[in-house]
């Protein structure tokens, strides 16, 4: 019937699923907060980085531009003197390389050179005389020769004819008399030397590279692994290259997506262009990277909630185990062992809920109330194991024949039996009874091959609908009362409140 109490199993199950789910939400959202958190914390050190590696490249071109500048003053002052041998322009090399090395402690500058107008190494710092090596195919010295506004060249990343180290190269053109275009001084920055100073100035992490392009599409520096993209092999720089040249802005930080050319996984990225010599400085750490190291601070957070949800779940699995035991305990308490009806412990649990239903809907309420008649004598006559079928006999009639999920019959006590109707009148009571007496009757007893003698019942009806009444109690009370008054008045009969007995026999 419907006033069962609600199962406490499935209010459990439905708590732990509530409880767990909302563990999940909180450290999902917990896991999205933090991710955040770490990828700003993440782009913010790469931002760092990035200005950091564009502030020491452009310190030491600075200080090459010094030296070069040096070198071409002095340059064109012999060479407004007439022609400059190469003896004289070694000197002047030599002279400035080593009058900036006296209050400069960088030592990244490899050689100075002097290349005439046509390319060709006039001189160099190193030695003297210097072997004369054609450089005209190198973007220093035709950047300079075929655009005479330009002031300065920044060179391709390459080894060096002179040294074999890995350098790229800043030249200065040198004018004659009459700005007539009559060479260019270069310098050296050797890549390996400002890779290990970088190394000194950035926070360790293994992952992240420092890619250095310049305006012209090439890589000028590439941090952990100098001299890996000689040659032009670095795969990232021209995607570098494509979003340093779509920003408008000289810094900002971005997500390189997976997929892109040179991009087989997705990179974290944070870039930085350099006002003076035009390069653009990125710093770069993969996304998968990001991730694992993510994981890695995480799994404190990651254990304990995984702890959390095993202890819970492990709480809620022993509170329903719990729960069964009770709910067992409470039907086994609640159920009479003979027949299976509900007892009258049942009764006073479900009867509280029934009338206080009644009364605030204001809806009537019926009790039913049965008794076996001389049931002593038959028991007598025929033995308690068959006045036990016939008991168990009643229980099922009464299971059949109440078939709305309202009514609530159980086992009194003995051989008797009570229906509590709700939202049910007197009428409704006196049918339900007659159907009892009617299913009795035609129920025909055997024992052993031998007939058994029918059995009768005494059925007493009382009803809110009649009489309102205090409690349940009382209206079962009445019921009672109606009971005994069909035993006195001959047995094998209903008596129902406010209803003519002849009414209910003839009814
Ligand atoms: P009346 O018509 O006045 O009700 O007569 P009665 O004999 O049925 O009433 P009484 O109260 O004198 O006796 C009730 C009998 O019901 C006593 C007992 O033998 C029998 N009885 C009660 N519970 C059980 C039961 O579980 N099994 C069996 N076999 N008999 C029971
Ligand atoms: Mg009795
Ligand atoms: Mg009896």
């Amino acid at each position: 019937m419907r006033h069962q109490p609600k199962n406490l199993r499935s209010r459990i199950l439905i708590l732990s699923g509530v409880t767990l789910a909302l563990i999940l939400l909180t450290f999902v959202f917990m896991l999205r907060f933090f991710w955040r958190d770490f990828l700003e914390n993440t782009q913010r050190a790469n931002a760092r980085e990035a200005v950091t590696a564009s502030m020491l490249i452009q310190g030491a071109l600075v200080d090459a531009s010094k030296i070069l500048d040096v070198a071409k003053t002095e340059l064109e002052r012999s060479l407004e003197h007439g022609s400059i041998d190469p003896k004289r322009s070694h000197e002047i090399l030599r002279d400035s390389l080593e009058n900036f090395s006296i209050y400069n402690t960088q030592d990244v500058f490899g050689l100075l050179l002097f290349l005439d107008e046509r390319g060709q190494l006039l001189a160099r710092s190193g030695e003297y005389p210097a072997q004369r090596i054609d450089l005209s195919n190198r973007n220093y010295f035709l950047d300079l020769r075929d655009d005479p506004s330009k002031e300065f060249a920044l060179g391709r990343l390459r080894k060096a004819a002179t040294t074999g180290k890995i350098v790229f190269h800043l030249s200065m053109p040198v004018h004659g008399p009459g700005q007539t275009f009559t060479g260019v001084v270069v310098i050296q920055l050797d890549e390996a030397e400002l890779a290990s100073k970088l190394t000194e100035m950035l926070e360790v992490n293994p992952a992240r590279k420092i890619h250095l392009v310049t305006t012209d599409g090439h890589t000028l520096l590439l941090y952990p692994n100098p001299g890996q993209s000689l040659g032009d092999v670095d795969p990232m720089n021209p995607i570098l290259q494509t979003l340093s040249r779509k920003s408008p802005s000289p810094r900002g930080s971005l997500k390189i997506r997976g997929g892109t050319p040179g991009f087989p996984s997705s990179y974290y990225a944070s870039f930085h262009r350099d006002s003076l010599f035009g390069f653009t400085s990125w710093s770069c750490v993969p996304e998968s990277e990001i991730r694992s190291l993510f994981l890695k601070r995480s799994q404190h957070m990651i254990l304990l909630f995984g702890l959390a949800t095993l202890g819970i779940t492990a709480l809620f699995i022993r509170l329903y185990r719990q729960a069964r035991r009770l709910e067992s305990a409470l039907h086994q308490a609640t159920t009479d062992q003979a027949t299976g009806l509900p007892n009258r412990r049942a009764l006073e649990i479900q009867s509280g809920t029934l009338w206080s239903d009644a009364s605030r809907h204001g809806r009537t309420i019926t009790a039913v109330f049965f008794d076996i008649d001389r049931f002593k004598d038959f028991n007598d006559t025929w033995g308690h194991h068959t006045g036990d079928r016939v008991i168990r006999l009643l229980a099922g009639l009464l299971r059949k024949c109440s078939d709305r999920p309202l009514d609530f019959f159980c086992r009194w006590g003995g051989e008797e039996f009570l229906i509590l109707l709700p939202e049910t009148g007197i009428q409704g009571g006196v049918t339900l009874a007659r159907r009892i007496r009617k299913a009795l009757n035609s129920v025909h007893l055997e024992n052993g091959g031998g007939k058994l003698p029918s059995v009768t019942i005494s059925v007493g009806v009382a009803s809110s609908e009649y009489q309102p009444a205090a409690s349940v109690q009382e209206l079962i009370e009445r019921a009672d009362l109606r009971m005994l008054e069909a035993k006195s008045s001959g047995r094998d009969r209903i008596v129902a409140e406010g209803i003519d007995s002849q009414d209910v026999v003839a009814g």
